[in-house]
């Protein structure tokens, strides 16, 4: 959808600058399907001038023509603190193709890049890449990653590093901190084209009733309650929930210092600059509230335009109530299914929590052991299945696979369709953080074939692919810990 939106308080036409020399580090051909963008044998596009559009150095590739790049203006609360006016400050959007916004970072310096110098780097790059499609596989709703983009032009992070583009692709990278910017400077008329703009593309189930804001509101913050529980159920860690990057459409936005689990760890923190834990694996759902809770805020302005202002806080004091409701609703069911249970019983909450605090205590890894579940028989002894996996207070689980057996036991299904659609929510294959370092170490040194190879595996997480196993496994002890630096 076009970003219609126009004026200079809104956006800047913004020309890309050019890296030289660019290269192909990464392609995404499922990603280029969703733009009609037609790829050859070797998975690249068949017009070879795309190579040039996704590095910024030029704007048309055959017949597509991009006339007006453009970045917007937002603003947004970092770590909980009101950051006023941030922006686009190394994203371009060229436009619009088959109706979804194609977008270039690390394409050079805009009008809101304050001290920034609108690159990305080759590393943040790859990351960004593998995990838009890794989740994308998963069946989490995501910004969709077209390709990365290389250069040997030299950006200066930690250490001297080289530039890259990421080109990515999403229905709309609008964000909370676009209603904040313009709720900041109490600019009805925008907040309300903003609005009305996401009602008619993406919320048009919110118009015809009597309170199209109170619902659009409702909505964002239903659909990003719904995420945060998908992301907890495959034990991604974003890293930045800044309002500025939650999206309007309840996607998973800005890929920064993000991780996947390995072992769990209720308070992983993955972002290195995070020092609080502000933003830790088990704040996420709360974090993501105070970010909706910042969305109703901004809102506010447009109920107000038809309820008196103490109606108005009420009515989204009310729906923001609604966030934790669906929210525990979703993340229950999300874990009812990975263990495997069809109906719904009381004590299956306290279930999975005794399951959970378990897992922590005994730094069990996330992904193999929820992959390993499925094995299970339900006459299995708990014993035996206390072989494969290193819980530490050993009677603790045996009790719990005990309870967990006379859970499963209440249910007819047999174990090998609960099997099956267990093998369907618990991932075998995930983007570990040991995984992606290997694949950006290689590339450093002009070698690509691992990103294909992780891209191939991560593209189908729940198939067994046996010839790949070895990529399912927790990482080695010496790479448990990969840093993840928060700068990109
Ligand atoms: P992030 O934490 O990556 O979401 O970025 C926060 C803000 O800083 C956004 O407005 C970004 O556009 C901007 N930003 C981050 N890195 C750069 C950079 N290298 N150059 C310009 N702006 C940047
Ligand atoms: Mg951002």
């Amino acid at each position: 959808m076009p970003f219609t939106l126009r004026g200079d308080d809104v956006c800047q036409i913004t020309q890309p600058s050019p890296i030289p020399n660019p290269y192909w580090v990464a392609f995404s051909a499922s990603a280029a399907e969703l733009i009609k963008l037609e790829t050859g044998r070797d998975g690249l596009p068949i017009e070879a001038s795309w190579l040039e559009v996704l590095a910024g150095n030029q704007l048309d590739a055959g017949q597509t023509k991009f006339s007006d790049p453009i970045a917007t203006v937002y603003s947004g609360h970092q770590f909980g603190v009101w950051a006023g006016q941030l922006g686009d400050g190394r994203a371009i959007l060229l436009g619009d193709i088959n109706g979804l916004e194609l977008q270039l970072k690390g394409a050079g310096r805009t009008q809101y890049s304050r001290m920034g110098d609108g690159r990305a780097v080759l590393r943040s790059s790859i990351r960004e890449f593998l995990c838009s499609e890794a989740m994308h596989a998963l069946g989490i709703p995501t910004s969709r990653a077209l390709a990365v983009v290389g250069s040997k032009q030299a950006v200066r992070r930690e250490t001297m590093e080289t530039a890259a583009v990421c080109s990515r692709i999403a229905p709309s990278f609008i964000r909370i901190g676009h209603f904040e910017h313009f709720a900041s400077l109490q600019n009805v008329v925008r907040l309300k084209e903003l609005a009305d703009l996401l009602i008619s593309e993406f919320y048009p189930e919110c118009s015809p009733g009597k309170d199209p804001y109170l619902n659009l509101f409702k909505e964002i913050s239903t659909r990003n309650a719904k995420l945060v529980a998908q992301w907890q159920s495959v034990g991604f860690c974003h890293g930045v929930l800044n309002s500025d990057n939650i999206s309007a459409l309840g996607l998973t936005i800005d890929y920064g210092p993000f991780g996947f689990l390995d072992h769990f760890e209720i308070d992983h923190i993955c972002n290195h600059s995070d020092h609080g834990g502000r933003y830790a694996y088990q704040r996420q759902p709360q974090v993501m509230h105070w970010n909706m809770a910042c969305l109703a805020s901004a809102m506010l302005p447009l109920l107000e335009l038809e309820y008196s202002s103490e109606e108005s806080q009420a009515l989204l004091r009310s729906a923001l109530e609604d966030f934790s409701v669906i929210y525990a609703r979703e993340w229950q069911q999300l874990f009812r299914r990975k263990l495997g249970l069809q109906s719904q019983q009381d004590g299956d909450v306290a279930l999975i929590e005794r399951l959970l605090q378990a897992m922590h205590d005994s730094q069990v890894d996330f992904t193999s052991f929820f992959r390993g579940l499925g094995d299970l028989k339900k006459d299995s002894m708990p014993t035996e299945i206390m072989q494969r996996n290193d819980f530490i207070d050993r009677p603790n689980i045996e009790k719990w696979f005990a309870d967990y057996l006379v859970r499963l036991q209440s249910e007819t299904i047999s174990d090998g369709a609960r099997k099956a659609l267990m093998n369907q929510i618990n991932p075998k294959y995930i983007l570990r953080n040991h995984l992606a370092q290997d694949a950006i170490e290689k590339a450093q040194q002009d070698d690509f074939s691992e990103i294909q190879k992780l891209q191939q595996i991560l593209s189908q997480p729940f198939d067994e692919q046996e010839d790949f196993d070895h990529y399912s496994k927790p990482p080695p002890i010496d790479m448990q810990r990969v840093s993840v630096s928060c700068s990109s």
